[in-house]
């Protein structure tokens, strides 16, 4: 199985249509350069390249870009399989519309909040699992790790205290928090608010502006969804571990062309060296021959050890320009998308762990059951029930009561609870095997049988 690349173009009123080429198949997709007679970048000998590609979302709808890349990856999720969706693409190009999407309308909302809503709503309908999620957002600017979402320290605020690490479960931001919510609108409520910090760092001039874009994101965001399902039940122990991770790279456009400076230059050069850390690693994961891998090289590329290739299910959006005049970098996007697809994985569910079933966890569920009985009473207008076992006096009262219902005297016994119901029967029995037994003496002594040994 390979990592799946899908490219998806930004709508424009001028579509190089003589460029660019989309196949009717809806996955191949080839670029025709005239050769220029001055010499240029892209002035080498090749004038046009086809792609093939799992599929083009062109003149596509948020809906169908979700139906069509994260659905199906959501739902494995939700079995034990980690997903991973990356956009990558050129600044301006609709990386973080397809994420996060527009604020402005619903029907504009992107992948991440349409990802948290399908979690939710599946693990509404599962009727005996028990699904938990949490949720981090982590912000890669400059090589520096911030946490967007960390309460304490005013969220997007530069946290030294973060660290890519490996653990013994595999890679893992030390000191990034990670928020439990519970349901849909508290993990929008958190990703939204998450977004305001970069216009306050934008204001501030620490993201740089950018002459292609006043609002470039010059950071790579990886939003995570940390999932885990266990039983309701609980004489079944077992629990499934499983993450998303959603990822919107930096801009991906060479420095040449943006013609920065100062900090921006700083920032793309950052940038630049991020994604091209990505692309070797990339290269190196699609190689089976390849025994080491780069993964140290970048914070990014770390931090994304365990989400690429391997046994997740992996998705790549590459967002291009249709205009002519990004072709370039457009042809880059489209390399780029194909490596990744030459990627393979193996995807696998993660382990099943299983938790000790403590005794204070089953103290706990009884005191519940309890809880829930005397509910249920109070409702059903019963007061004063009891359900601890019973004495030797209601013992008695009940063989009394079976006594007098076979003599007749009373019509019906009442049915109390589940330990009555059964010392009822109990008593029942007794008196049968007491019958029996007197009737076979009768026999024996009736028919003069002598001694029954
Ligand atoms: P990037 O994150 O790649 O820099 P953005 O997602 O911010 O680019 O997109 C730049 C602008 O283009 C935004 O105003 C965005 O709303 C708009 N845009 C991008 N893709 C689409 C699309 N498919 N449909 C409508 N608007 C889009
Ligand atoms: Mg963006």
């Amino acid at each position: 199985k390979r990592v799946l690349a899908f490219v998806r173009v930004k709508p424009t009123a001028h579509f190089a249509q003589d460029m660019i080429k989309l196949g009717s198949d809806n996955k191949s997709i080839d670029i025709y350069i005239q050769k220029s007679p001055k010499g240029g970048v892209v002035n080498n000998c090749q004038t046009d390249w086809s792609f093939k590609l799992d599929g083009l979302l062109h003149n596509t709808s948020q809906e169908m870009v979700y139906e069509t890349v994260a659905k199906k990856l959501v739902s494995k999720a939700l079995q034990g399989y980690n997903g991973t969706i990356m956009c990558y693409g050129q600044t301006g190009a609709g990386k973080t519309y397809t994420m996060t999407g527009a604020a402005s309308e619903y029907r504009h909302r992107g992948i991440i909040p349409r990802a948290i809503q399908q979690v939710f709503r599946s693990a509404a309908e599962f009727l005996n699992i028990l699904v938990t999620v949490r949720i981090s957002y982590l912000e890669i600017y400059n090589e520096a790790l911030f946490d967007l979402l960390a309460p304490a320290l005013g969220r997007g605020c530069k946290d030294n205290q973060l660290a890519v690490m490996d653990g013994p479960q595999g890679v893992y931001v030390k000191g990034l928090s990670i928020h439990p919510v519970s349901h849909e609108e508290e993990a929008l409520q958190l990703l939204f608010e998450a977004r305001e910090p970069r216009c306050a760092l934008e204001s501030r001039g620490v993201i740089g502006e950018h002459s292609l874009n006043k609002n470039s994101s010059r950071s790579h965001c990886i939003f995570t969804m940390y999932i885990e399902c266990r039983s309701r039940d609980y004489t079944n122990h077992k629990c499934l571990k499983s993450k998303i991770t959603l990822i919107d790279l930096a801009g991906s456009e060479r420095l040449s062309k943006t013609g920065s400076e100062g900090q921006v230059k700083i920032e793309a050069a950052y940038i630049n060296k991020s994604l091209s850390f990505l692309e070797q690693l990339v290269i190196a994961l699609a190689d089976p021959r390849r025994e080491h891998i780069p993964f140290r090289q970048s914070k990014l590329t770390h931090v994304l050890k365990d989400s690429l290739g391997g046994n997740c299910n992996t998705v790549l959006v590459t967002n291009i320009y249709g205009e002519a005049e990004h072709m370039e970098e457009t042809l880059s996007s489209l390399r780029f998308a194909t490596r990744m697809n030459w990627v393979t994985a193996e995807p696998a569910p993660n382990e099943p762990f299983y938790r000790e079933a403590s005794v204070k966890a089953l103290e706990e569920e009884i005191h519940l059951l309890k809880k829930e009985l005397i509910m249920q009473d109070s409702m059903a207008n019963r007061s004063f029930m009891s359900y601890n076992p019973l004495t030797t006096a209601q013992r008695a009262e009940i063989r009394s009561q079976v006594q007098k219902y076979l003599r007749g005297v009373i019509e019906e016994i009442d049915i109390v609870n589940v330990r009555q119901i059964q010392e009822v029967f109990r008593q029942f029995k007794v008196i049968v095997s007491k019958q029996e037994e007197e009737v076979e003496c009768r026999l024996w002594n009736k028919y003069g049988l002598g001694h029954r040994d």
